[in-house]
């Protein structure tokens, strides 16, 4: 689960090194088909030249489609292509492709969740109309059907969250990417896009600048968050000097930074369960946990947008109790008890949740008598943002108004776009990926209209 796996620190990138190696291991198994397809595409150096026209498309011989960026956006849009028939290379900046969904896989991977489409689609806010088409045609139940047809087994857990048996991403793309084998789609690794040169997608790779000139795009670059594994939104710049209009990113589903005085650290890593989380307009009821920078957790990416806002955080600890009944609880202690030892034998609250009680009633002095209140509505001072490059996922992108309904940039025919790229967000629990593949899948299906009608 996502809620998780920031605790994880530096050996985040351990899963990298193994499946880099296992890409690498594996590829040999398929080179031969591999490399007669690889040929198709039509890479030009500065002077190169274009390949010959042919069977299906305007130029047989070489790739008509080009995807750029491998993550599950990229790669579902790349096999709607190929499935249409055309020859379709995914170049992706990365040594490995879908770093950040098998980084989305380490603690538990979220892939859908399971409820009535239009409470699915409410999740989306005000993007929920122009993504309806697509997550109609894509939903929770079509995403489960698509994963249980690479080979994985199920299951829904009591809040409707759908994930793998295993739990883990890497079988789901170990999988996808051999039928993307199978179906000719050749993958490029190190292939960083920066930018076009009239009709020519233009890349650095370890053999210096390559160009390629594909009958059709598919931008699938992701958002702006967790950089070291590939989406790093640098091609907002190269969009904006193209005239796509973009809004600006900014964190989703973020921790929350805590100055934390020394009095918290035997509490670093415990969990604040059955609390009731508040920001503006926003409620969750989801655990956090203490971490040495502040909090983390399910709980409180959904309130990211309130945050964001400026909205304060607040913290109700006994949620299944109500006001009056800690008030009263509170007037029956006896003069002799302390307050610490009535949170913990009269409301028997865990040790985590009477620090941070405490933490926080000091930094405002709490008055004599406030502590019911203050429980049920305990403010967390100093709370920020954590850095956009930590955030789950990030909001902005390519704005709703530089495309057109098949996800194709009105600036740029031929260029469609996909993922977290554009301009949307949605609280965990599935729902990032449900629209990282249903968007994918509609921009892969749009390019493939588009070929066929421009042939
Ligand atoms: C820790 C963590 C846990 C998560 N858990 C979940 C979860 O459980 N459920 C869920 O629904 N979502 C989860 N997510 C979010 C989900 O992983 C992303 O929303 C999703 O991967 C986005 O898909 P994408 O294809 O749009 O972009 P990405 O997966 O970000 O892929 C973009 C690709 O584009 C490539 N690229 C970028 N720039 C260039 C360039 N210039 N040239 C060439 N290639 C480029 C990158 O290398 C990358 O491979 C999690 C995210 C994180 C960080």
């Amino acid at each position: 689960m996502a809620d998780l796996v920031q605790q994880d620190g530096g050996s985040a990138l351990a899963p990298f090194e193994f499946w880099d190696q296992m890409v690498q291991a594996s590829a040999p198994i398929r080179d031969r088909t591999a490399a007669e397809r690889a040929d198709r595409i039509a890479v030009r150096h500065h002077t190169g030249k274009v390949a010959p026209r042919g069977a299906k498309g305007k130029r047989a011989g070489m790739a008509q489609a080009l995807v750029i960026g491998g993550g599950p956006a990229g790669l579902i849009a790349a096999e709607e292509l190929a499935k249409a028939g055309h020859s379709v290379v995914v170049a992706d900046a990365k040594p490995s492709v879908a770093r950040k969904f098998l980084m989305a896989g380490k603690s538990g991977l979220n892939l859908t969740k399971d409820e009535p489409f239009e409470t699915l689609l409410k999740s989306y806010g005000a993007a929920a109309d122009w993504l309806r088409p697509m997550i109609a045609e894509f939903d929770a139940s079509e995403v489960q059907t698509w994963a249980r047809g690479l080979g994985q087994e199920l299951f829904t857990g009591s809040t409707g969250r759908v994930f793998p048996v295993s739990m883990k991403a890497s079988p789901l793309l170990r999988a996808w990417l051999a039928r993307l084998a199978d179906a000719g789609v050749q993958v490029r690794t190190r292939w960083r896009w920066v930018g076009w040169d009239g009709a020519q997608s233009v890349f650095d790779t370890d053999e210096g600048r390559q160009s390629l000139s594909p009958d059709v795009t598919v931008l699938a670059m992701g958002g702006a968050s967790w950089s070291r594994l590939g989406s790093d939104g640098v091609w907002a710049d190269v969009l904006q000097d193209n005239g796509v209009p973009l809004a600006q990113f900014a964190p989703a589903n973020s921790a929350i930074s805590v100055d934390w005085s020394p009095h918290m650290q035997p509490h670093f890593g415990a969990a604040l369960k059955s609390v009731q989380w508040m920001a503006g307009e926003f409620e969750s009821r989801g655990e956090a946990v203490i971490s040495a920078t502040g909090l983390e957790g399910g709980g409180l990416y959904s309130l990211t947008p309130a945050l964001r806002a400026g909205a304060d955080l607040f913290v109700d600890l006994v949620p299944d109790v109500t006001a009056t009944t800690l008030q009263d609880r509170l007037a029956a202690k006896s003069s002799k008890t302390t307050v610490s030892q009535w949170l913990k034998k009269s409301l028997k609250l865990q040790p985590q949740k009477i620090a941070l009680f405490h933490e926080m009633s000091k930094r405002c002095a709490l008055p004599k008598g406030q502590e019911a209140n203050a429980l049920k509505q305990l403010p967390i001072y100093g709370a920020g943002l954590r850095p956009m490059d930590e955030a789950i996922s990030t909001a902005g992108g390519i704005q709703s108004g530089a495309f057109n309904e098949g996800l194709m940039l009105t600036k740029r025919p031929g260029v469609f776009c996909a993922g977290e790229m554009l301009d949307w967000e949605a609280p965990t629990g599935g729902y990032l990926l449900t629209a990282c593949l249903a968007t994918g899948r509609w921009a892969g299906r749009a390019a493939a209209d588009w070929l066929d009608q421009s042939n």
